[in-house]
């Protein structure tokens, strides 16, 4: 580990005029900082910050600060009872121990698991620009099917944010030029011929909160994630599904994927093909091949393009039926 400044920020204001790398739960910054992947000269703890309230919005929807943890997150009763979909998402992610350090604000800005962005014996574009890509023709298996360009196919790890994905959040910042309210979907940049610039944050920039939109009454949602053991481990591929029926009648769905992109993958594709139409297992079947419609396999992970179908449609059906039985 690089010998670093370490200061504590008592105000938002203060925390982004002292520029640095922020540290909030410290789960993946402490982790890269000692494999040497990241190399902060100064880092600004905003443990200390008021940013830690969860609450209800007038008129409906819910406010949750940046240093929320994802255990308080995914245990409150409002996000059981009416936002399913996040509080499954947080609960299938890492491990106890963990969720109770993670932030909302750190998950959104988790680095990706791709071994050779992890191990600095390795080239990697996203660490170090212009230096190659050693995932493209190395061991991909975990790699994005959706999203990737010659530079980079890192997939996103959270699940939270997949499950926002899927609620339509809008990102509030507070940065050098003042406060932002950035809708999700435009949060995540694609890696492009950038890799290293994953989001729309301008240096500085602090994430302070999350807000979720209401959602209609009789509105489900579901998260289901697909991996190589039960717990602790990342999505090969997973489904946030949030859907409103009227009988079988499909009147609005919010459709994200997660393990299999670049970026948390919203699928309006997949939600063209459902909305206005019956809650079906062949229209299920017809969203999920439209949700992968131009997914470019790499050597090793050809398996993901069924598994996401899979997993979409075993999401929709978990939900639809959920529904049928409230
Ligand atoms: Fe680096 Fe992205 Fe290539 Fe992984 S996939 S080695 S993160 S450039």
């Amino acid at each position: 580990m690089q010998e670093f400044r370490y200061r504590q920020a008592k105000t938002v204001e203060g925390a982004v005029r002292a520029g640095g790398t922020y540290l909030a739960g410290g789960t993946t910054l402490v982790d890269l900082m000692k494999l040497n992947v990241l190399q902060p000269a100064t880092v600004i703890d905003v443990n200390p910050l008021p940013l830690a309230q969860l609450e209800a919005l007038p008129g409906g929807g819910l406010r949750i600060g940046a240093m929320v943890r994802n255990s308080d997150l995914a245990n409150h009763p409002v996000v059981k009872q009416q936002y399913a979909v996040l509080s499954e998402a947080l609960l299938s992610g890492a491990s106890p121990q963990l969720r109770n350090m993670a932030t909302t604000g750190g998950n959104l800005l988790q680095k990706t698991r791709c071994y050779y962005y992890r191990d600095t014996n390795y080239a990697c574009n996203k660490r170090q620009p212009g230096s190659g890509c050693s995932a493209i023709d190395g061991y991909n298996r975990i790699h994005a099917v959706l999203g990737g360009s010659a530079d980079c196919v890192a997939t996103h790890p959270s699940d939270m944010a997949v499950a926002m994905m899927a609620l339509e959040a809008t990102v509030h910042t507070q940065g050098p030029q003042g406060e932002r309210a950035i809708a999700l979907k435009d949060f995540y940049l694609l890696p492009g011929t950038t890799p290293d610039k994953e989001n729309v944050l301008e240096p500085g920039e602090l994430i302070t909160h999350v807000t979720l939109p209401p959602l209609q009454s009789g509105t489900r949602s579901h998260y289901l994630k697909l991996r190589d053991r039960a717990q602790y481990e990342f999505a090969l591929a997973s489904a946030a599904v949030v859907v409103r029926l009227r009988g079988r009648h499909i009147e609005r769905v919010r459709i994200a994927l997660g393990g299999v992109a670049t970026r948390p993958w919203r699928s309006p594709e997949a939600e063209r093909a459902l909305e206005g139409r019956e809650a079906t297992m062949e229209n299920f079947r017809k969203a999920a091949d439209a949700a992968m419609t131009g997914a470019k396999p790499l050597k090793y992970n050809a398996f993901k393009v069924e598994l996401a179908k899979r997993a979409l449609v075993r999401a929709l059906e978990t939900t639809t039926q959920t529904e049928r039985a409230g």
